[in-house]
């Protein structure tokens, strides 16, 4: 078994309601959305410290070419996002794009480890997120453990910003080298319940005031046996 451990977050949700507000500064405006934790059961929503959602997609993601980038480890990479997006489409995607100013996801490979961390900033009152910037450990060149890294992160990136008790579910903070990490209807539905206003009727309900985004930080440190 390998762990991963979580390190960063200082505020814990939540019980009864989670409260997405969208939050100023953004282009878009200042929108609240209360989203009930039971919408889509079963879930591991009142497991994770936090649920962030990205205001709009096609959520724009870059791959950081330095010197440890690799258009293999890229796609393989793509494998593992894709392992979400096969769910989710058309409600939530991505597009790859070339230029780093374009960039709201950033990803990064590391050779020295086969860890994976996430780091985000977001608005505190809403939980929308501005940016996150994502490192795939890829020491041992393990396709099937990288592409597992690669989705296990973007589930983080994504929005859900804790792991699962189950060690069933893709969150789940440890799993077992060379076994492809799968969704299970509770990570699928935890991230509904992010995004509950694109899988419900419920609709924006009011406005907040303009904030400063703060960050945080998940690391998994799965490389350890
Ligand atoms: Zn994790």
């Amino acid at each position: 078994m390998k762990r991963w451990l979580v390190f960063g977050w200082s505020v814990v949700i939540v019980l009864g309601l989670v409260r997405c507000v969208p939050g100023g500064g953004t282009s878009t405006g200042s929108q609240q959305i209360v989203c009930s934790l039971d919408a889509f059961v079963p879930n591991y929503a009142r497991e994770v410290q936090k649920l962030l959602r990205w205001e709009q997609f096609p959520v724009r993601v870059y791959f950081e070419r330095d010197a440890h980038y690799s258009p293999v480890w890229q796609t393989i990479a793509l494998q593992g996002f894709d392992q979400w997006i096969e769910v989710f489409n058309p409600h939530i995607r991505y597009e790859v794009v070339d230029d780093p100013a374009q960039a709201q996801i950033t990803v990064r490979f590391n050779p020295a480890n086969a860890d994976g961390r996430v780091d985000f900033e977001y608005y505190p009152s809403s939980g929308v997120l501005v940016k996150a910037e994502m490192t795939i450990g890829v020491r041992g060149n393990n396709t099937t453990d990288i592409r597992s890294v690669a989705a296990h992160e973007f589930g983080h990136a994504l929005g859900i910003s804790g792991h699962s008790t189950d060690p069933a579910d893709m969150m789940y903070p440890t799993y077992v080298s060379n076994v492809p990490l799968q969704l299970t209807q509770r990570d699928i539905n935890t991230l509904k319940t992010a995004y509950c206003h694109l899988f419900t009727n419920r609709g924006v309900s009011r406005g907040v005031p303009s904030e400063t985004p703060v960050r945080g930080t998940i690391r998994c440190e799965c490389g350890r046996p």
